[in-house]
């Protein structure tokens, strides 16, 4: 049976690498995006997979872009929450803006993408909910009380929704990733790298969005029926709890 993904964030990064993985598996994949259009048309020429345009943080935007995409594919069986953005100042900076910003794109939009696919899913008897959380929302990161609060607010959000979801055939399940080797990492100069950044991973490098992916894909697989309510680190050993 085909089954039918939507991963939001999946144009580019560790969104991209979950869309490719799923399509692999076998799934039948849209991927959303919020405005870097050159992107989302690069990565559908290269893999085929269609891209779809709005903002997470908008409810009825997510109403009306899931209405579309299962106008356009099929009931959507499977929902990646992986959009997310940072807006890092120490607590004394942090603005009003930076704070309602992250919990826009990361927290509300969780809410509004899977409150539009909750009804449906339940209906058919069938879902799965993977949210990509991080490390820093397990064990807090200076700088990042917005992003840290979104992240660990993924975590208790599963725990419940996997709670509700389990009669009704929907697994809700966490991913958080630790370090991975993605644009943003690029931008470390090599020193932090090599002295602060790698000496705290055990396994010696950074993850692989591949990786990430791959572990997105098992707890989205027919498979993992008896798995929800977890959290899986992917994080090296960095941080084990
Ligand atoms: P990127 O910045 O590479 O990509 C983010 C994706 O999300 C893009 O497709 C972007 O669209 C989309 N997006 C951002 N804001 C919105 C929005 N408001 N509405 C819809 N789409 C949006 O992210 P990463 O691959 O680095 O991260 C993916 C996830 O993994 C995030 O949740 C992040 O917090 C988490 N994570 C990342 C880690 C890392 O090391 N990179 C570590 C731990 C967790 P567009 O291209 O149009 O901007």
């Amino acid at each position: 049976m085909t089954r039918i993904a939507l991963v939001t964030g999946g144009s580019r990064g560790i969104g991209a690498a979950i869309s490719e993985a799923l399509k692999a598996q076998g799934c039948t994949v849209a991927a959303t995006y919020a405005g870097n259009d050159e992107k989302a048309a690069a990565f559908t020429k290269e893999t085929g997979i269609k891209t779809y345009k709005w903002n997470v943080g908008d409810y009825e935007a997510c109403k009306a872009g899931i209405a579309q995409i299962e106008a356009d594919l099929g009931p959507v069986d499977i929902l990646v929450n992986n959009a997310g953005i940072t807006r890092d100042a120490p607590f004394h900076k942090m603005t009003p803006q930076h704070w309602h910003e992250v919990m826009d794109t990361n927290l509300n939009g969780v809410f509004n993408m899977t409150h539009n696919v909750w009804n449906g899913m339940r209906e058919r008897k069938f879902g799965r909910i993977v949210t990509i959380s991080s490390i820093n929302g397990q064990k807090g990161q200076f700088a990042q009380a917005n992003y840290a609060a979104t992240k660990a607010a993924d975590i208790g959000f599963t725990k419940a929704l996997a709670q509700e979801g389990a009669r009704a055939g929907i697994t809700v399940n966490v991913v958080a990733p630790g370090y991975i080797n993605t644009e943003m990492m690029s931008t470390i100069p090599e020193k932090v790298m090599n002295e602060v950044i790698l000496p705290q991973i055990p396994v010696g490098r950074l993850g692989e969005a591949s990786e990430i992916a791959r572990a997105v894909a098992f707890l989205a697989s027919d498979d993992a029926g008896f798995i929800t309510g977890s959290t899986l680190s992917a994080n090296g050993g960095q941080y084990m709890s």
